[in-house]
């Protein structure tokens, strides 16, 4: 499969409808999976701390989750197709979990966060098997939770932790699964749950999702300091190549 490194980490080049039917062809083979959902922030704290970055390395597949990404892309003459949102891909894995009975696993959220975003998904989702679920408050350290959802041999977890912790979590127990898709969703089980509204399509459509999330959650803009951050060292990284 063909890569686009962006400072240092190395971006899936496919489309969102190629990138599902990767995911589905490893699901049936039961082929164990790491997947990162990447935008700029992700991309600096990478470059900012070694540790994640290790983990960052030992994913199957980083899907550049953004238009920060995409630009980027475009500026170092490495074009993405398109951008492949945590969002969009956790939806769509969760229809041919419907279609297919596949177990799902959620990890993450505040109690009552997950405890809606299980009714709701298993509303939208009716077919779907909901093989457990566990909030996103406890010890990163302690083994017991991995293991108990390793018994439930589920045939994909979501791990809604936000990062760095959700990537944590993946690199650190992976190995003890037997299959699974592990993906890390950052905050979507509060979008399913209805707690953050996700962005009109209107704004979607004109890529300033990332502004309706400002406005939604003020207290984001102090993480959103990395993207100039992010620019400069993409435009330094496009100089310096030439
Ligand atoms: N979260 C969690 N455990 C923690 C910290 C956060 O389960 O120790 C959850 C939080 O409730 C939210 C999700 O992780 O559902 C994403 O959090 P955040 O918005 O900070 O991350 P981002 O969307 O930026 O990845």
């Amino acid at each position: 499969m063909n890569h686009v490194e962006i400072l240092g980490v190395p971006f899936i080049h496919s489309t969102r409808n190629e990138f599902i039917d990767i995911l589905h062809r490893r699901i049936k083979q039961q082929n164990k999976t790491f997947v990162v959902t990447a935008n700029p922030e992700i991309v600096m704290m990478a470059n900012e701390n070694k540790v994640f970055m290790e983990y960052l390395q030992t994913a199957d597949f980083i899907t550049p989750d953004g238009i920060g990404i995409v630009k980027a892309a475009g500026w170092l003459n490495k074009p993405l197709p398109e951008r492949v949102p945590g969002f969009d891909t956790m939806k769509d894995l969760l229809s041919l979990a419907n279609e297919n009975q596949y177990r799902v696993y959620f990890l993450g959220a505040k109690q009552e966060v997950l405890e809606q975003c299980i009714h709701n998904v298993s509303n939208d989702f009716p077919k779907m098997e909901i093989a457990g679920y566990h909030n996103g408050f406890f010890d990163l350290d302690n083994p017991q939770i991995a293991e108990e959802i390793r018994e439930l041999k589920p045939d994909l977890i979501f791990v809604a932790l936000g990062a760095p912790r959700q990537e944590q979590w993946i690199y650190q127990n992976i190995a003890k699964f037997d299959k699974g898709i592990f993906m890390g969703v950052g905050g979507s089980f509060d979008g399913i749950a209805g707690v953050v509204p996700r962005a009109p399509e209107i704004w979607q459509k004109l890529n300033i999702e990332w502004l309706y999330r400002l406005i939604q959650q003020p207290t984001r803009w102090k993480r959103m300091l990395a993207i100039p951050r992010f620019v400069f060292k993409v435009l330094l990284q496009k100089t310096n190549k030439r």
